[in-house]
């Protein structure tokens, strides 16, 4: 049983105001597998005074060794690499392969990329008379969810201590206990004191809590639309600055000259990664009228491949949800789309066989002949499924993806790689996958429209958290 009992505030373990407690639970068996404190206000209110004092410090810790410290985080999180994995796929229920790889891997590497990063930026430059130059934003409230959480944290905090912002986390409660162990890596690393502080609590109320405090200059999120729509409410009342990474729908559109079999091979991989907990996920796969049963029965095959198991096994392809309450919101979609009319081409809303006891799995399901207008295309699932669309011509293709409330993700399949990015460069959304092409962390990750603002990763994401100021010079 893991159970923290302390909050990491300016430099010591300290103990939380209150006493009450979340539980996290195991995916793979539904089992707590731990506790961790329940912040509140108070709590929130020290970590904010801790990293308001820190500021002066670290903004003027020079450039050279503000990298060296997140060096020092990335090489900590490495010697850590395993028991993260391990622990991520109970508290999310990734496979561990896949955990160990995405988990794991990619916080390390964005640890050591910012370091990287950080050691050519420019912070100033001159423009005619003027002198500008890029300062830290100042403190910046961190509030992520579970589906990557170490992930989601380390593209925030990375960052905003590369740009010298000291940092108030509030981990998601569901998936909390790296978090933790990131805590402990800053400590060895010997950050100073109170330029990284973590609360654990709901986002009702240490995440609000922190939303309204008005020493927090700036809130970065990532989560649900609507959190981030009453977070973006609430911090306007003092005009903060808010970065939100948000839901998303992304369609998948294969073009008529594709290469069938691995543009729908690609998509069911990109719907299903993590059990379609990511929101990134295709989950809309567009395909032309003509070869629609075609792709319907590759999708099906391809679904009925996700073996489902427990995320320690090594077998396991497709892992569980990461709560009860994710189980029962997919298992409702997946009966709202046969209500609705949908064609059931694989999976369904009845636990999938065999799978353990106690966890929260849901069958990989693909849903044919779907209409763009259906709930299920409509809105985001989270889960493990695939909503097959068919269109007539290309501007139709087009159309479809773009008629949707996010604009986050989205790929496109065509032999004429040409055609291709010609096709992508009409979908509104932030990033487009070019007949498969890889996930690159130095590009811009973030949305359009309801998937919210703000861009993620590389020196994009280092922006984020600088203010401009022009120093207007007489000769
Ligand atoms: P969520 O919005 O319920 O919670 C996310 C975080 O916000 C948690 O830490 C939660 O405690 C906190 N929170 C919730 N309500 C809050 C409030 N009123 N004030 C302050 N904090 C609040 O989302 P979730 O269920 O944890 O995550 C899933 C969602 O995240 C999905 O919609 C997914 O698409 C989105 N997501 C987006 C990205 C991206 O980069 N665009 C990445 C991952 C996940």
């Amino acid at each position: 049983m893991l159970n923290r009992d302390k909050f990491f505030i300016d430099g010591a373990w300290v103990a939380p105001s209150g006493s009450e407690t979340i539980e996290v639970h195991n995916a793979g068996n539904g089992e707590v597998m731990g506790r961790v404190p329940l912040g509140d206000e108070k709590d929130v209110e020290r970590a904010v005074a801790a990293a308001r004092a820190a500021l002066e410090g670290w903004s003027n810790t020079p450039p050279d060794s503000r990298s060296q410290f997140l060096e020092k985080i990335s090489a900590g999180l490495k010697a850590r690499a395993d028991e993260l994995a391990r622990l991520i796929a109970q508290e999310v229920g990734m496979p561990i392969k896949l955990s160990a790889r995405i988990q794991a891997g990619l916080p390390i590497a964005n640890f050591s990329n910012y370091s990287r990063l950080l050691k050519d930026f420019k912070f100033e430059e001159r423009v005619g008379n003027s002198l500008v130059v890029r300062e830290p934003v100042g403190v910046v409230g961190a509030i992520t969810p579970w589906n990557y959480p170490l992930h989601q944290i380390t593209l925030k905090v990375a960052p905003a201590l590369a740009a010298g912002c000291t940092v108030v986390l509030k981990p998601s409660e569901v998936a909390p206990f790296n978090a933790f162990v990131l805590a402990e890596v800053i400590e060895a690393a010997g950050l100073p004191k109170g330029v990284f502080n973590l609360v654990t609590g709901t986002g009702a109320q240490a995440g609000e809590a922190l939303v309204r405090h008005p020493g927090v200059d700036m809130i970065s999120f990532t989560g649900s639309t609507r959190a981030g729509k009453r977070i973006s409410e609430l911090a306007a009342q003092q005009v903060k600055r808010v970065a939100l990474e948000l839901g998303g729908k992304s369609a998948s559109v294969v073009l008529d000259d594709a290469d069938l079999a691995a543009a729908v091979k690609g998509t069911v991989n990109g719907c299903y990664l993590n059990s379609g907990q990511t929101c990134t996920a295709l989950t809309r796969l567009l395909v032309p009228q003509s070869r629609y049963e075609e792709a319907a029965k590759l999708a099906g095959e391809a679904a009925k491949s996700f073996t489902v198991g427990d995320p320690l096994a090594e077998s396991t392809r497709l892992g569980p949800l990461s709560s009860k309450a994710q189980l029962e919101r997919v298992r409702g979609y997946i009966k709202r789309g046969v209500e609705e009319g949908a064609e059931l081409v694989a999976g369904g809303a009845e636990p999938p066989e065999g799978a353990p006891a106690g966890g929260y799995y849901v069958r990989a399901t693909v849903f044919g002949k779907v209409k763009n207008s259906m709930t299920i295309a409509q809105e985001e699932i989270f889960g493990p499924v695939l909503a097959i669309i068919p269109y007539k011509d290309e501007d139709d293709a087009i159309r479809i993806a773009n008629d949707s409330p996010y604009g986050l993700a989205g790929a496109v399949w065509s032999k004429d790689d040409a055609r291709a990015q010609r096709v992508a460069r009409r979908i509104r959304a932030g990033q487009v996958d070019v007949n498969g092409g890889a996930f690159n962390m130095n590009a811009p990750f973030g949305g359009f429209k309801q998937s919210g603002h703000g861009r993620e990763a590389g020196v994009y994401g280092l922006e984020e958290f600088l203010e401009y100021k022009s120093l207007q010079l007489k000769g």
